[in-house]
């Protein structure tokens, strides 16, 4: 095996990998009743294996896997939460996009012919319900074998109309909704549908999990000037948002708060072109081997605990 990838591809390509890679494997049984029951006791057991596994597709098999992408499929949202980390209050409203279904389709394909497997998909706003080809876009991934799983992130404000109902029981087999509950959020307690939405999609077999969400951090935004690359370094090595890599618009970034501050002018753009690039596996192999992204140079992280969802405006 010959291995010539430094320390931090090892940790964010194959070592993420394979902690996805367990992460679906427990999922797959808990929520799905498939596969094996993992003992806790034997995950680190089962995760090394996993990290030998992973060493072995990349470097021997050639082959490119990604844990997570996450599909941007609209910037506009039901609220308008003070501390959002994707900052979408700060977007123009009338700059505000959806990608419709053959846009979805032309990034999808791209990225997809370009590795071997996705992992997780996730489909992400935004609020994702808002968009009305989602039940298209939902159709057209869960058919293709390269993904894994794909999860559906919403705020809990909507209900997912008869189409979306159908395509979500459908493939009820790989797709499931993450509810992001703020419940303890009065203001939001008129906006909030958990009881209706849980019930529809316990009557239709969805599969579906409510995280409750008791605290946010202060968001900040960004900062005029670049931080030293010291710091930047380990901001990066520490923020768990560095998963959360999204395309929107054709364009990838290591996460949501980097496309805002991209969109709004903030730094020098480093995202990749998606549709334009002449190679876009190489350009993920080399994306995997950084140690920080533009973003993460001007990126300020707080860690000031406030209550979830506080909305902007009393909306
Ligand atoms: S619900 Fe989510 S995407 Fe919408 S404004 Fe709040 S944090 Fe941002
Ligand atoms: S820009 Fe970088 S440091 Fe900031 S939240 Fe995103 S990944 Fe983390």
């Amino acid at each position: 095996m010959n291995n010539t990838h430094s320390e931090t591809f090892y940790n964010r390509y194959i070592v993420e990998n394979a902690k996805q890679h367990l992460g679906i494997d427990m999922m797959r049984f808990l929520m799905f009743k498939e596969g094996k029951f993992i003992n806790p006791m034997k995950k680190n057991e089962i995760l090394q294996q996993y990290i030998k596994e992973e060493l072995d597709n990349f470097y021997n098999k050639k082959l490119l896997n990604i844990p997570e992408i996450e599909f941007c499929i609209t910037t506009k949202c039901t609220l308008q939460c003070k501390d959002c980390c994707a900052l979408i209050p700060q977007l123009d409203k009338t700059k505000r996009s959806e990608m419709n279904f053959s846009d979805f389709k032309l990034y999808f394909d791209k990225f997809s012919a370009a590795v071997d497997t996705i992992r997780l998909l996730v489909m992400i706003g935004g609020e994702p319900l808002m968009n009305p080809e989602l039940p298209q876009m939902l159709e057209y991934a869960a058919e293709n074998n390269k993904i894994d799983f794909i999860k559906i992130i919403t705020n809990g404000t909507m209900l997912p109309n008869s189409n979306l109902l159908n395509t979500l029981k459908k493939y009820n087999k790989k797709i499931y909704l993450y509810i992001s509950n703020y419940s303890c959020n009065p203001e939001l307690k008129n906006l909030i549908k958990h009881e209706k939405l849980l019930e529809l999609l316990d009557e239709n077999q969805i599969k579906h999990q409510k995280v409750d969400e008791w605290v946010w951090l202060e968001e900040h935004g960004f900062s005029k000037a670049a931080f030293p690359e010291n710091i930047t370094k380990d901001k990066f090595k520490n923020c768990f948002r560095t998963k959360c890599t999204q395309i929107i618009n054709g364009k990838l970034d290591i996460c949501s708060k980097a496309t805002a501050g991209r969109e709004l002018n903030m730094f020098e753009d480093d995202s990749i072109d998606i549709i334009n690039t002449t190679n876009l596996r190489n350009d993920l192999i080399e994306f995997y081997s950084k140690e920080y992204l533009k973003a993460c140079e001007y990126c300020i992280l707080c860690d000031t605990k406030v209550s979830p969802a506080l909305q902007i405006n009393n909306k």
